[in-house]
C-alpha cells in the first residue's frame, strides 16, 4: 500500500470527562483531526481507563457505554451515550499481531469515557467501529511501547489507532480556576516529553522517572500516560509529528495532542 494511504496515529490528551459536554479548544481540535484524515474503518482506542492483568480486547459487536466517573461530575454526562458498533475481526486481528502474547477476547468491557469523550467529538455520528485494548498494569512503558510496534500494521488497513491519556495528569494538586498558571514542573515535563518526541527518542521517555520529583508529580498516575507509548511504537520514521492542542490546564493536566501522520501535506 502507498504511504499515503498510511492512517496518521494519534495521541489524545482527553482531560476532564465534562469535555463531551463542551464545545472548547480541546473538543474543537479533535473534530478537526478527525475531519483532517480519511475515514478509517475502525478505531483501536488505548484508554488510560481500563487496567487489566494481562491485555484484552473488546471482541464484542455491540460495546456498551461505560460511565466510569464520579457522582459529582454533571447528570447529562451520565445520559451520554455512545453506540459505536464493535468489530470482532479487528479484535481478532489485534489479538494474532500481539501472538505469541495472550490476549483476552473481552465480552464485558465496553466504551469507556476516555474513548467515548473524544470519539463523540470526531466522529459524532457513532457509526465508526470501535475495539478498546486494554493496559496490562503490570508492564514497564518499554512493553507498552513493543506493543504499539506490532500493532503499527494496522496503519496500513485503514485502522486509526488513538491513545487516549495525558502527558501531565495530576488531580491531587489540581486548581479549577481557568486562569490559573501551570506549575513549573508541568511545563517542565511537558517541554521534555514535546523535545523527546520531536527528536524521536522514545528511550529518553522509557527513563522519564529519571527526571526525580518532577517526573514523580506529573505522572502521578502512569495510567495516562502509557497510552502514549502505544502510539510511539506506531510511529514511523517518516512521520510529520503535529502537537495540537498543546498546553497545560487547571495547573497540572496537560491537554497536549500528537498526530504523526506520514501523508503528503496537500499545497
Ligand atoms: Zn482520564
Amino acid at each position: 500500500m502507498s504511504q499515503s494511504a498510511r492512517m496518521p496515529v494519534v495521541f489524545l490528551g482527553h482531560g476532564s470527562p465534562t469535555n463531551a459536554l463542551e464545545d472548547n479548544q480541546a473538543t474543537q481540535t479533535w473534530a478537526r483531526i478527525a475531519q483532517s484524515m480519511p475515514r478509517p474503518k475502525a478505531v483501536l482506542m488505548i484508554s488510560a481507563h481500563w487496567l487489566t492483568r494481562g491485555t484484552a480486547v473488546t471482541a464484542m459487536e455491540r460495546p456498551k457505554t461505560i460511565h466510569d466517573f464520579g457522582r459529582s461530575l454533571p447528570a447529562p454526562l451520565f445520559d451520554c451515550q455512545y453506540p459505536a458498533p464493535g468489530d470482532p475481526a479487528l479484535a481478532a486481528r489485534v489479538a494474532e499481531l500481539l501472538s505469541p502474547m495472550p490476549v483476552g477476547l473481552d465480552q464485558s468491557w465496553g466504551l469507556d469515557h476516555g474513548a467515548w469523550s473524544v470519539l463523540t467529538k470526531m466522529y459524532p455520528e457513532a457509526d465508526v467501529p470501535v475495539v478498546q485494548l486494554s493496559l496490562d498494569a503490570s508492564l514497564k512503558v518499554e512493553d507498552h511501547y513493543k506493543i504499539g510496534e506490532q500493532l503499527k500494521p494496522l496503519r496500513d488497513e485503514g485502522v486509526l489507532i488513538i491513545g487516549s491519556g495525558n502527558v501531565v495528569h495530576n488531580l491531587r494538586v489540581m486548581d479549577w480556576d481557568p486562569a490559573a498558571q501551570p506549575y513549573d514542573w508541568a511545563t517542565s515535563f511537558n517541554d521534555f516529553v514535546r523535545e523527546a518526541i520531536s527528536d524521536n527518542a522514545p528511550d529518553r521517555l522509557f527513563d522519564y522517572a529519571s527526571r526525580g520529583e518532577e517526573a514523580a508529580l506529573a505522572v502521578a498516575d502512569p495510567d495516562h500516560f502509557w497510552p502514549l507509548f502505544y502510539v510511539l511504537g506506531a510511529r514511523d520514521q517518516a512521520d510529520r509529528v503535529v502537537f495540537d492542542p498543546d498546553f497545560i490546564q487547571y495547573k497540572s493536566l496537560s491537554m497536549m495532542s500528537i498526530m504523526f501522520d506520514g501523508r503528503e501535506t496537500s499545497t
